[in-house]
């Protein structure tokens, strides 16, 4: 068992079992054994490879596609350039390159980035020297007194995750508990949750739901934001338009793993579900969700691959296009979902 086992199996042995969402925050960001607090799990060394981290060509068309949106808003000044969950920094210094040539963008943006791990803090310091970034523990304390461009790529995916299995018209909720020393999943007592009520339409008994208790709020934050100040969200992640079933996963050395074997270890995520971020997007408006390679070809993902081809090594160029949008690797698995201010477009590709 790892330090943060130990830790977890003496809480659960005093106070009872915890909820999958307890368990997965401690996992993920517990200050001395969690994952992201003790790790940059990026990259071919690490756990998992994201899409800034396959091709530039993704950081590039997000800026874009943010940067379009503000001179179609008027290009306001000064605004607030935002990423949640910037990982190594690698998307955004796409989106500060491919925006260098926009008009008064650069002059006019201030960069804000929401980041929980000290480690990937360190290491975006590091990967936007020059930028003076400001950094946030959470979304609550962005500006509120400037237009908002944002971008979150694999960051509502990390965030702690409760699930609830059907039994008849109530839910027992999935803990965390032990099996002597082994932490274990088992059932709590089945129960009436009216916030599940909609989920009575397309499950039956024995099935399992998910809940994302942090991703509402978050979303309302930003998109209180973007309707009164102006501005547009990009939110990429996989999943789909509501989750059904587990989705729950670890991942080690880019392998799938038991998500209870060594906690702390592990990269755990689950399937966002676009539906409840859509639901908190009022008063701002959404935009359809949209598969990942859907956006990026409307974006001129081809076009710029070509000309990246061009100049380079084009195998590499064609595997990473591919990687991006194919709809046997992300293309179709992952999503995006536009947030833009009411009277507005949405940023470029995507629709209302
Ligand atoms: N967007 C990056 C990294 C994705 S990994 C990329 O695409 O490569 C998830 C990121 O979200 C990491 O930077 C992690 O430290 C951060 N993160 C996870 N949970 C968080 C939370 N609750 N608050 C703030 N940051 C969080």
């Amino acid at each position: 068992m790892t330090p943060l086992g130990q830790i977890l199996a003496a809480r659960i042995a005093a106070t009872g079992p915890i909820t999958l969402a307890e368990y997965m925050a401690e996992c993920l960001l517990h200050p001395a054994h969690g994952y992201y607090a003790t790790r940059d799990p990026l990259g071919a060394s690490g756990d998992f490879i994201t899409a800034p981290e396959i091709s530039q060509m993704f950081g590039e068309l997000i800026g874009l596609s943010l940067a379009q949106a503000w001179l179609d808003q008027g290009a306001p000044a000064p605004i607030t350039l935002a990423e949640l969950g910037p990982g190594r920094g690698t998307l955004m210094v796409d989106v500060l390159r491919a925006t260098r040539g926009v008009p008064g963008f650069h002059a006019a943006l201030r960069l804000h980035l929401v980041e929980a791990s000290p480690t990937l803090r360190a290491a975006q310091a590091e990967t936007l020297a020059g930028q003076a970034p400001t950094w946030h523990d959470s979304v609550d304390t962005l500006p509120e007194d400037a237009p908002l461009l944002l971008v979150a790529n694999e960051f509502f995916d990390a965030l702690p995750i409760r699930q609830f299995q059907r039994d008849g018209d109530g839910w027992r909720e999935r803990h965390v508990g032990l099996d002597g020393t082994t932490l274990t999943l088992g059932l709590g007592p089945a129960a009436p949750r009216p916030e599940l009520a909609a989920r009575l339409e397309d499950t039956t008994d024995g099935d399992i739901v998910e809940t994302c208790p942090a991703a509402a709020p978050i979303t309302s934050a930003i998109a209180q934001r973007i309707a009164t100040q102006g501005g547009a969200a990009l939110i990429i992640d996989y999943g789909d338009w509501t989750s059904l079933g587990d989705t729950f996963q670890a991942l080690r050395a880019h392998e799938p793993t038991d998500p209870f074997a060594a906690p702390g270890e592990a990269d755990l995520t689950a399937h966002v579900d676009f539906a409840a971020l859509a639901a908190a997007a009022a008063p701002a408006r959404h935009s359809r969700v949209t598969p990942q390679g859907v956006f990026l070809e409307r974006l001129g993902i081809t076009p710029r691959a070509r000309a990246l081809a061009a100049r380079g090594d084009a195998d590499a160029i064609a595997a990473q296009h591919r990687r991006l949008t194919h709809p046997d690797e992300m293309g179709t698995l992952f999503k995006v979902l536009g947030l833009y201010p009411d009277g507005a477009t949405p940023p470029p590709g995507l629709e209302p």
